[in-house]
């Protein structure tokens, strides 16, 4: 039997953790994570002056780790979750299901927002539309709106998201590549209201990695759902996921250094000399936007004209 390199335990499992070049056993790996967690939630002050948080809830292993680490490490704190059903086929309603169960064991109070039954249109019509290419992008801009309205309308001050530290590097990668000075200086921990519409988001899971988030569901035994979107194959977020992971194999924490050089070292100076675009209204919903029209209105309209869908009049 092997010894948990923390408390020198000998366990029948360990879990190998690449963050941390060393095997925890079942009960160091939670305290690890939850203490790593919590650390980040201090550090970037993410629930300073929260009154009303939601969480993003997806029912992915990232999310639900969220979710359930909040639960542990803040017991009192009162949260509600939103899930948005993205009617996905074969996919988003083993998700909205999941969560719906968590949020009634656990009781938490959990808004779900049906993107068909309300809006008239999901993801999976975008999917088969003339846009389909280019879906998780679109996807992003879709949860991204829908996520803050839903959080404005119903007084909530703030969001956490699932964000993890994977996700963090791979937009970081392709926006350093790319010189996406404006996305660079809105990829941080904590994004603060910057118009009355637009909610505060944190993300308390940024430095911990994807694998971390898939052991600590695992044991917690909170459940998760253990397969990948359908639409997600071929996209080149994976690939650029996969050649971050052979860079961190051959520079260890490669990861968490790259994010740590961005949001100490680059972001002071973006900041300073990176001006915000004015935010104005967006003529048609009245959601906050850059531009005359916002993001969402335009691909909403782009999607009425590539495909047969019926919108509701809403
Ligand atoms: S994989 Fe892409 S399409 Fe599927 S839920 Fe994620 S962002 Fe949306
Ligand atoms: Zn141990
Ligand atoms: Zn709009």
């Amino acid at each position: 039997m092997a010894r948990c390199s923390k408390c020198k335990t000998e366990a029948e499992s360990l879990y190998w953790l690449d963050s941390m070049r060393s095997s925890l056993c079942q009960s160091c790996l939670i305290e690890h994570y939850e203490k790593k967690v919590k650390r980040t939630i201090i550090k970037y002050r993410m629930l300073s002056d929260v009154k009303n948080l939601g969480v993003a809830v997806s029912g992915g292993k990232d999310s639900m780790a969220l979710v359930r680490s909040l639960l542990n490490i803040f017991p009192s704190l009162n949260f509600t979750v939103i899930h948005l059903n993205l009617g996905i086929p074969e996919y988003s309603d083993a998700c909205q299901a999941l969560v719906q169960k968590f949020c009634q064991e656990n009781s938490i109070e959990c808004i779900t927002y049906d993107l068909k039954k309300v809006e008239g249109y999901s993801i999976g019509d975008f999917a088969t539309s003339k846009l389909g290419r280019r879906i998780c992008g679109i996807c992003g801009v879709v949860k991204r709106y829908l996520i803050n309205k839903v959080a404005l309308e119903n007084g909530l001050d703030a969001v956490a998201t699932g964000h993890n530290l994977d996700d963090t590097v791979e937009l970081l990668f392709n926006q350093y590549m790319s010189g996406a000075l404006g996305d660079l200086v809105r990829n941080k921990p904590v994004l603060p209201s910057t118009h009355p519409k637009i909610v505060k988001k944190i993300k308390p899971l940024v430095e911990v990695t994807e694998q971390e988030n898939l052991y600590y569901v695992l044991s917690t035994h909170t459940g998760y759902v253990d397969r990948e979107c359908p639409l997600v194959k071929g996209s080149r977020m994976l690939k650029r996921k996969k050649l971050l992971l052979r860079i961190e194999e051959e520079i260890p924490n490669f990861k968490y250094l790259l994010f740590k050089s961005h949001v100490k070292r680059f972001l002071p100076i973006l900041e300073k000399h990176f001006e915000a675009p004015a935010i104005r209204e967006c003529e048609r919903c009245g959601m906050p936007s850059m531009n005359s029209v916002c993001s969402y209105c335009k691909l909403v309209s782009k999607l009425r004209l590539s495909s047969p869908v019926s919108f509701s009049s809403h």
